[in-house]
């Protein structure tokens, strides 16, 4: 018998005046490639809120900010710490979700954005986890990820008949990445400014690739030419598709 999901009656009852959650996954960073139904989300919200990333001298980053602005949602949006690296980190996401759940057990219907699609390298994950603790429902509308967005800059598929398609995220090694490379199958590496000397790497492997930066973005950039990568400095908004060799 397949294994029952969802929640039951009497938790049910118990969020009769509860409001909604929702996560909205907003794309990669073009405004125009949320679906149709995260936007409709948006438009329904009683309250938005949307990750904040500390990064060093106190500078406060927020890529979804820029995406809710020019989709001119008025609506009330709020930001949430979710520091990027450090420990502590549990403590900002505990934070975050008592946030959240204030605003949901008032009724409101609550509304918790993300770059690009929601359980693919997201923060939301850890905050669905939480809700999923605290019995809350949480309806979840997908998103573009960065990866796909990027791939649609290049000249080729991503993946086609029988090719596989390996992620990685945040590469130990260049090794790790040659390791890979072995499989013959599409390499999408997100994270990819851990590492320095990608200029050297993809010229050593020969392999067709397209690098990406900010995608969907007023300052997107992306080559096919590893030369021009020799002197670029590699955000944290950068990612990489190595594609099979007998590619083109
Ligand atoms: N949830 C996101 C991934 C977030 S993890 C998604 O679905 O795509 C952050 C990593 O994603 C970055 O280090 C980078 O590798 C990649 N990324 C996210 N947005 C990007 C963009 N607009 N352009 C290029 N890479 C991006």
């Amino acid at each position: 018998m397949a294994k029952k999901i969802g929640i039951n009656r009497s938790e049910k009852r118990a969020n009769m005046n509860k409001g909604t959650f929702t996560g909205v996954g907003l794309g990669p960073g073009d405004p125009e490639l949320i679906t149709l139904k995260g936007f409709r989300a948006l438009q329904a919200a009683d309250i938005i809120f949307y990750p904040v990333s500390a990064e060093s001298e106190g500078q406060y980053h927020s890529f979804s900010a820029n995406i809710l602005d020019q989709l001119q949602v008025y609506k009330p949006c709020e930001p949430l710490l979710f520091p990027m690296k450090g420990k502590g980190t549990q403590k900002f996401y505990d934070e975050a979700f008592l946030r959240i759940k204030q605003e949901y057990e008032n009724g409101k219907n609550v509304v918790l954005v993300s770059e690009g699609d929601l359980f693919f390298y997201s923060t939301f994950g850890y905050i669905f986890k939480l809700a999923k603790e605290a019995k809350i429902p949480c309806r979840l509308i997908p998103g573009i990820p960065a990866f796909i967005a990027a791939s649609a800059l290049g000249n080729q598929p991503l993946a086609e008949k029988t090719t596989g398609l390996e992620v990685i995220a945040k590469p130990e090694s260049f090794d790790a990445v040659s390791k890979a490379l072995k499989h013959q199958s599409t390499i999408v590496i997100m994270k990819m400014s851990v590492l320095k000397g990608w200029h050297s790497f993809l010229k050593t492997t020969g392999r067709p690739f397209l690098y990406t930066e900010r995608v969907g973005t007023g300052n997107e950039f992306f080559t096919d030419n590893a030369e021009e990568l020799e002197f670029r400095k590699i955000p944290y908004f950068a990612l990489l598709i190595i594609y099979p060799e007998n590619a083109n």
